[in-house]
C-alpha cells in the first residue's frame, strides 16, 4: 500500500517536471517503469524518514538521508544553504536549459506518534511523528528528481534538475528564507506536493500567515499571603485573548485567529510572573494579515497596561498566500 502510493506519487511528480522539457518522445510508461525500478529505495527512504521523525529544522538524519543519496546519483549538493543546517540543494545539470525545481519535505510533527496501524497507538518514547506524510513527500520527490536526471541524460536533453531540502514545513517556514536567499531565483518551474488519499491537481490557494509568541512579565508572590504584591503574567494573556476573542466578531469572515496558551504558570497559589500565548493570524492577503496584525499588538499592549505587566512578543513565522 505504501510503496503503490510513493510510486504513483513519484511517478506523477515525474512526468509534470518532464512535460515542460519534453523535446525528445519518451513515452510515459516508459518513465514509469524506471520510477518502479527504484521502489525499493524508495520505500526504504520513505521509512527510515519515518522512523526517525525528526521536527523541524532538526531533521539531521533526514536530511543527510536524501542530500546523499543525491550525490551518490551524481547530483552537486550544497548543503547547510540559507544558513539553515539541514536545508540542502542538489542539482545536475546537461548544458543550457530549463531549470526544473522539485521541493522535498521531510520534518515530523511534536507531540504526535502513532505507530503504523490504523487505532491510536503511540510508541513509548518517542516525541514526533509523520502525521501528514512528508517521509512519503522525501522519498517521491528523490525519487522523481532522479528519474528526471536519468532522462536528460538519456536523451541528450539540455536542463538542469534540482532537488531543494525544504526543512521545518510546520510552523517553520524553511522555504521562506531560502526564497529570501535567492535560492529560487533562476528557477523556470518549481514542483510542489503533498502526501494525499488520491492523486489529483489541487488548484487551490493557502492563506497568508503570521505567527508570534507573546510573553507576559508579571511579578509573583503567594497568591493566598500577598496577592496584592503581585501582578500576574497570566492576567495578562486571559486579557489579551479576550480582546482577541472579541476581535473575532470584527474581522473579515474569511480571516482566521488562533492560539494556545503555551506557559501559564505553575500552581494556582503561585502568582505566576511569566506566561505566554503563541498565536496565530491568516487571511487571503499578506495585507489583510497585516491589518489584523496590527489590532492584535493593540491588544497585547492594552492588556499589559491593565494588567501592571509587561509584554513582547518574538515573530516565529510569516508567509505570503499561496496563489
Ligand atoms: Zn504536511
Amino acid at each position: 500500500m505504501e510503496t503503490t502510493l510513493i510510486r504513483k506519487l513519484a511517478c506523477a511528480v515525474a512526468v509534470i517536471a518532464l512535460a515542460g522539457v519534453a523535446a525528445h518522445a519518451e513515452t510515459t510508461a516508459e518513465i514509469l517503469s524506471r520510477v518502479d525500478a527504484r521502489k525499493d529505495m524508495t520505500r526504504d527512504v520513505s521509512r527510515q524518514i519515518w522512523e526517525w521523525a525528526e521536527v523541524g529544522y532538526q531533521e539531521t538524519q533526514s536530511a543527510e538521508l536524501l542530500a546523499s543519496t543525491l550525490e551518490k546519483e551524481g547530483f552537486a549538493v550544497e548543503r547547510g544553504v540559507a544558513g539553515i543546517p539541514t536545508a540542502f540543494v542538489a542539482s545536475w545539470k546537461r548544458g543550457d536549459g530549463p531549470i526544473i525545481a522539485i521541493l522535498g519535505e521531510f520534518d515530523a510533527l511534536p507531540g504526535i506518534n502513532q505507530d503504523a496501524v490504523s487505532s491510536r497507538s503511540p510508541i513509548a518514547g518517542k516525541a514526533a511523528g509523520h502525521a501528514c506524510g512528508h517521509n512519503v513527500f522525501a522519498a517521491g520527490s528523490l525519487t522523481a528528481a532522479i528519474s528526471v536526471k536519468e532522462w536528460l541524460e538519456r536523451t541528450g536533453t539540455a536542463g538542469e534538475i534540482r532537488f531543494y531540502g525544504t526543512p521545518a514545513e510546520e510552523g517553520g517556514s524553511g522555504k521562506v528564507y531560502m526564497v529570501r536567499d535567492g535560492l529560487f531565483d533562476d528557477v523556470d518551474i518549481a514542483i510542489h506536493w503533498h502526501a494525499d488519499d488520491e492523486n489529483s491537481a489541487a488548484a487551490r490557494t493557502s492563506l497568508a500567515n503570521r505567527s508570534a509568541k507573546f510573553r507576559f512579565r508579571g511579578v509573583s508572590a503567594h497568591a493566598a499571603g500577598a496577592p496584592e504584591q503581585a501582578r500576574s503574567a497570566l492576567d495578562g494573556v486571559e486579557a489579551m485573548n479576550m480582546m482577541a476573542n472579541m476581535m473575532h466578531e470584527h474581522i473579515p469572515q474569511e480571516a482566521r485567529m488562533h492560539y494556545v496558551i503555551t506557559a501559564g504558570g505553575l500552581a494556582p497559589n503561585v502568582v505566576p510572573d511569566f506566561a505566554e500565548v503563541f498565536y496565530y493570524v491568516r487571511h487571503p492577503e499578506t495585507e489583510g494579515v497585516e491589518a489584523i496584525w496590527a489590532r492584535l499588538e493593540n491588544a497585547a499592549r492594552g492588556a499589559a497596561q491593565g494588567t501592571g505587566t509587561e509584554v513582547d512578543w518574538e515573530i516565529i513565522h510569516g508567509n505570503n498566500p499561496l496563489w
